[in-house]
């Protein structure tokens, strides 16, 4: 049996866990994220090789554009303070002895649901992740489409849906992730004049007819998404996942709906299986993979 580290870092916390190749977990913590960054992530991964000696490779998913050849850090916002820049794989090499590779975040889960998720078994998968942001992952033939001149591959919350919308934490207005995201929820509804959570917003749509408005217009624009990315890929499936997809079943049939209209050609589009566990079995997938 294979055993590796996976480490999954966002802005609040950072989670650590050890995955054998079967994918399960053994040890797990969530720690508060702490700057600088890279001596704490560093300190806290050789606690974690003292804890289980067995451990032989280190896999990290982060948020940030991420070079993974060099398993550099191209760009992060102001929510990693600091980490962009850092050239996390050669320093934590030198630091542990053992192999380490870095991706995004977004990818690492789209990796994981690829491999032992809802899209196991199939060659073309996108994710999308409905979180904070819009997270986004191709995997092509089994493997991971990443880096990219600028590390910004498949960063598909940033592709424009509508030109001069909604100014995106990209600097540029528009993005997808400000219409298809639970934060772009959060604006959808206020701007709406309600008063609810995203997940009262969903329970409350059949008999609310505002709220139904504004679910409408977010399964709209996420059918919008979909279209567009068949366009470019003609996957074989999409998997929706993140904190949004956890309500997908109030939302389910409107979606698809709106897609059918939408597509070129038919397209499966799955809830993703992993709710929490995506990211931490994906960073450890970076490195698990080649291990076997
Ligand atoms: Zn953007």
């Amino acid at each position: 049996m294979v055993k590796v580290l996976g480490v999954d870092i966002g802005g609040t916390k950072v989670r650590m866990s050890v995955v054998d190749d079967a994918g399960a977990i053994t040890l797990d913590e969530k720690l508060p994220t702490q700057f600088p960054l890279y001596p704490y992530l560093e300190e806290q991964v050789l606690r974690f090789l003292e804890l289980d000696p067995e451990i032989e490779a280190i896999g990290i998913g982060t948020h940030g554009f991420v070079d993974p050849t060099q398993g550099k850090v191209i760009y992060a916002t102001e929510t990693l303070p600091g980490w962009t820049g850092t050239l996390v794989k050669e320093q934590l090499e030198r630091a542990t002895g053992k192999r380490v590779e870095v991706e995004n975040d977004a990818n690492a889960a789209a990796l994981a649901e690829a491999k032992f998720g809802a899209a196991k078994g199939y060659s073309r998968t996108v994710c999308l992740t409905l979180g904070t942001g819009l997270g986004g992952g191709v995997i092509w033939d089994g493997n991971l489409l990443s880096g990219g001149k600028h590390g910004g591959a498949a960063e598909l919350g940033h592709m424009i849906l509508y030109p001069n919308g909604v100014l995106c934490t990209c600097g540029r207005e528009g993005c997808s992730e400000q219409y298809v995201s639970g934060t772009a929820l959060v604006r959808r509804i206020k701007e709406a004049g309600l008063q609810i959570t995203p997940q009262e917003l969903f329970t409350t749509a059949s008999t609310n007819p505002e709220a139904q408005k504004v679910v409408d217009g977010f399964t709209k624009d996420l059918a919008l998404v979909i279209s567009s990315l068949q366009a470019a890929f003609d996957m074989d499936i999409v998997v929706i996942g993140g904190g949004v997809s956890e309500s997908a079943e109030f939302w389910w049939d409107q979606l698809n709906r709106h897609l059918e209209p939408l597509l070129l050609n038919p397209v499966e589009v799955k809830v993703a299986q992993f709710e929490n566990e995506a990211g931490i079995l994906g960073a450890a997938l970076l490195v698990l993979d080649e291990n076997k």
